[in-house]
């Protein structure tokens, strides 16, 4: 195998006892880039990577190096959220997951991954960078928003990746490409540097190629921040301890709703087996109901686009990024943003702020309010009795580039397992659990309650241990 084929905890062994140098990672990394990326687009700004051969250090990470999506802001390193209206914005700060991750002794790859335009879509199609391909099967989507970032380490052309998930956009391109994505609790993991879409829902997880990689970067990225108000302090977990394999006598809950029409057969079949495999492996499972699970995607797209709406105010041509040229203040606001923005990141203002408006803020944005609270409610009453909830992560699997771009409720549709996490402000995890018969990965998507990820390393690895999905890799 090659070192870029590697896991994070496989090399750090390697580099460890001096049976590889960064420099031999980095040299495989950059032959893997150069090879597919004309394929596969899963970096942007290519163009920058010139020479580079990581930072080694004395820190425990030994320079490895970690790719980072374009939405976390990078001291130096242009951060423009795939948006032409941050185009040339390199932050004079790091984002507190990075500053942690240099302390750490990890080198942050100078070219960061595509994404969604500011994260919004799930398909990376909305990038002002191009679409990215999904690794296996080149005319699919590779998922979103933070397809670049799960594209790259499924096809090696990274160790592992940050990725950001407001709705969904960690695990469901980790169910679409093959690899491990987690969506931590809400307050677990710093928001600082982080560039907002939905600050209620927003958090920052790993993408990686192996659950014990997950636990590794977890441990790193989460506790408390004073530069980010919503921060829990809950400490840090040794999250690698929970990576025992033993579940005899979990309780598992099947909710019933997520096993409904629109629902693929062939996905419906793996994720069967998939149960079945936990229950071999000593849990019980018994179906359980979340009966709100049917407003979640109304809810969502009410208040996502609502904070997106406040959180995009700010990019007008003067402080940061593009500015298009006029003598007339007003007049260089309009066009900045008009020239600036992409196609759904317009819909999604006009949506926020339409929701946001006197006389309608009442009946669509505070009635929101009121469901989501019913949703976390209903998985607080699940979690009274049930240690973890497991579920598909997506309905399908990859789908067709171009195929849902016209039909934005469509593509709003692919979020539907994904998006009550976030209202509820839950942690949750996608593992790898099979093949579509074209060869398409299927994710299994596991839910705990707040704080407790180390649950979801408990059952992820054990599943993992159990089955040779996560080490299958497509062949380009
Ligand atoms: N796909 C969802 C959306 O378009 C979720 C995106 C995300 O998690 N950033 O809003």
């Amino acid at each position: 195998m090659d070192l870029n084929q590697l896991t994070a905890h496989e090399l750090l062994a390697k580099l460890n006892s001096q049976e590889t140098s960064l420099k031999a990672v980095m040299d495989s990394l950059y032959a893997r880039i150069h090879k597919v990326e004309p394929k596969v687009n899963a970096y942007i700004r290519r163009q920058e990577l010139k020479d580079f051969t990581g930072n080694s250090t004395s820190g425990f990470l030994k320079g490895l190096p970690i790719t980072i999506k374009d939405n976390i802001c990078t001291e130096g390193i242009s951060t423009e959220c795939c948006s032409k209206i941050l185009q040339g914005f390199r932050p004079p700060y790091d984002a507190t997951v990075i500053k942690k991750l240099k302390e750490s002794g990890a080198t942050i790859f100078p070219i960061k991954a595509n994404m969604d335009e500011f994260a919004f879509g799930s398909s990376t199609e909305n990038s002002y960078f191009g679409v990215t391909h999904n690794p296996w099967n080149l005319d699919c989507v590779p998922g979103g928003s933070s397809g670049g970032s799960a594209a790259a380490v499924a096809n090696d052309e990274a160790i592992w990746a940050l990725g950001s998930d407001t709705g969904g956009s960690i695990r469901q391109p980790a169910s679409f490409c093959g690899v491990v994505g987690l969506k931590p609790t809400y307050g677990r993991v710093s928001r600082f540097g982080l560039i907002a879409f939905a600050s209620s829902l927003d958090q920052i997880g790993p993408i990686t190629k192996d659950v014990q990689d997950a636990a590794i970067l977890m441990g790193i990225i989460c506790g408390h921040d004073s530069k980010d108000s919503t921060s829990v302090n809950q400490g840090t977990p040794n999250y690698t301890k929970s990576l025992h394999g033993d579940i005899k006598g979990l309780k598992i809950g099947i909710p019933k709703e997520y096993f409904v029409e629109g629902m693929d057969a062939e996905v419906k079949v793996i994720i069967e087996e998939a149960i079945e495999k936990l229950k071999t492996l000593g849990a019980t499972t018994k179906q359980v109901s979340l009966p709100h699970t049917d407003y979640a995607v109304a809810v969502y797209y009410i208040i996502a686009t609502a904070e997106a709406s406040s959180n995009l105010a700010r990019f007008d041509g003067v402080q940061y990024g593009y500015r298009a040229q006029s003598d007339n203040l007003i007049q260089m606001y309009k066009s900045t943003r008009a020239e600036g923005f992409g196609q759904e990141a317009k819909r999604r203002i006009i949506l926020g702020t339409f929701a946001l408006s006197h006389g309608y803020y009442d009946a669509y944005y505070l009635r929101a309010l009121k469901v989501r609270t019913l949703i976390k409610q209903d998985f607080d009453k699940v979690f009274q009795d049930f240690d973890c909830i497991v579920t598909p992560t997506s309905p399908t699997s990859a789908f067709k580039i171009g195929e849902r771009v016209q039909d934005p409720l469509k593509m709003y549709l692919s979020d539907i397992y994904t998006i009550s996490v976030n209202l509820a402000g839950i942690p949750a995890i996608s593992v790898p659990c099979g093949f579509t018969k074209k060869g398409l990965p299927v994710g299994l998507q596991i839910m705990a309650k707040p704080f407790d990820e180390e649950m979801l390393f408990r059952v992820a690895h054990a599943f993992e241990q159990n089955t040779d999905w996560h080490k299958i890799k497509p062949k380009i």
